[in-house]
């Protein structure tokens, strides 16, 4: 009797520890799985907040360290205007205490701008300004970059770098520079000659680039593109579409000296006909004047322009975003013609027609403007007027 009970407890006990031993890794699975919902969202917040351009990531493609603590870290955020990095546990104080590119400053007391320094986390193949060794090599947090001219040098070079004055680097002749915003903002009387003005002191030669990406066409081309410009240019002059439409993005070209804007457009058909469209609105709204030169990065595949433009696929990357904006600056001008062709779709029992309008693009002399038009049609499954072409409307 005394036996059979004790055999009763010990079951008893195994039954306990199993249940136990099983539970545990479940409720702390679970407790997990709840508790990673209400970080990301307080992450949100912070980036929403935040002066810094936060990029989460689950995985860095370089060696990266922490702005905060040092430590390597294989996972957690970046700021793509100033280029720090940081851990979870870090991405609070890091924004705290970490200020990030100024889109719009003052110039010093002196009349003089100089380097904005970033430590760590160099691009791979940099070099150092003052010794010409190369930069970033030691496996840990070290060597300074600056964010508006991209120079790099070591921890050890800095001080005896003779010079502090920043020039802002290569692409000075597109940058929008923070004084330059700072003083158009303080003007009393808003007038292109006043940007004339200060323009003499942006440099002989300056076109500032507007760049206007849709993140939403295509790959995620268009985000990995807007992080690298913001990087390179004043963030103030990267517009990211799918927050900002067109026509507002452009009104910054109402504060720069008149004919020397060019617009960067990286995107499909859609996005480019987009932007034409809010083109075309300011000339309603009586600003000729300051009208942007166009310039088209094909984003994404089965895209009309990138094939008419001999791309044949779009962008994806295969040069450096730094070749592109050389691109744009020795690109010649050509002159574009723009039609308004309408494509009417069947519609059938149970859908009315739908008329949607198509702006389509090609080089002078165009052509293949017809073959272009026509394959779009076909691909979409929509049947085209030849109507249509008669009442083409030419900008
Ligand atoms: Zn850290
Ligand atoms: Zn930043
Ligand atoms: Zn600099
Ligand atoms: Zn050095
Ligand atoms: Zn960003």
């Amino acid at each position: 009797m005394e036996e059979s009970t004790e055999e009763l407890r010990e079951e008893w006990t195994l039954l306990l520890w199993t249940t136990v031993a099983v539970l545990v890794p479940v409720l702390i699975t679970l407790w997990c799985s709840f508790q990673r919902p209400k970080r990301k969202v307080q992450l949100k917040d912070l980036f929403r907040k935040s002066k810094h351009g936060w990029h989460y990531t689950d995985l860095f493609n370089k060696p990266t360290y922490c702005c905060v603590c040092s430590q390597p870290i294989l996972q957690g955020a970046f700021c793509d205007c100033c280029g720090i990095c940081a851990d979870e546990q870090c991405i609070q104080r890091a924004d705290r205490i970490l200020s990030c590119k100024e889109i719009m400053t003052q110039r010093q007391t002196d009349g003089r701008f100089y380097h904005q320094w970033v430590r760590g986390n160099v691009p791979l193949a940099s070099y150092c300004a003052k010794c010409k060794q190369q930069c970033g090599t030691q496996p840990k947090l070290c060597d300074y970059r600056c964010v508006w001219c991209q120079t790099t040098v070591h921890d050890d070079c800095l001080s005896s770098l003779n010079d502090d004055l920043c020039d802002l680097g290569e692409f000075r002749s597109v940058i929008i520079p923070p004084y330059y915003l700072y003083q158009v903002n303080k003007l009393r009387r808003r007038h292109p000659d006043e940007y004339s003005k200060l323009a003499a002191g942006c440099g002989s030669g300056w076109t500032p680039v507007l760049v206007l990406a849709n993140t939403r066409s295509g790959n995620n081309m268009g985000e990995v593109l807007l992080g690298e410009f913001r990087t390179l240019l004043n963030p103030m002059q990267v517009f990211d579409l799918s927050e900002l439409p067109p026509s507002k993005a452009l009104q910054l070209c109402t504060l720069l000296p008149p004919g020397s804007v060019h617009v960067l457009v990286c995107g499909g058909d859609g996005t480019v006909g987009w932007v034409l469209d809010a083109i075309d609105t300011m000339k309603l709204k009586g600003q000729d004047q300051f009208i942007p030169l166009v310039t088209i990065l094909p984003l994404g595949t089965g895209n009309d322009l990138a094939n008419s433009l001999g791309w044949g696929a779009g962008y994806a990357g295969e040069i450096p975003v730094e070749q592109v904006l050389r691109n744009v600056l020795e690109a010649e001008v050509v002159k574009m013609d723009r039609w308004k062709v309408q494509v009417v779709s069947k519609g059938n029992y149970f859908r009315k027609p739908k008329v949607s309008t198509y702006n389509i693009l090609y080089d002078r002399p165009a052509g293949g403007s017809q073959a272009i038009i026509k394959k779009r049609i076909q691909s979409s499954g929509e049947c085209y007027k030849q109507s249509c072409l008669d009442t083409n409307v030419l900008h």
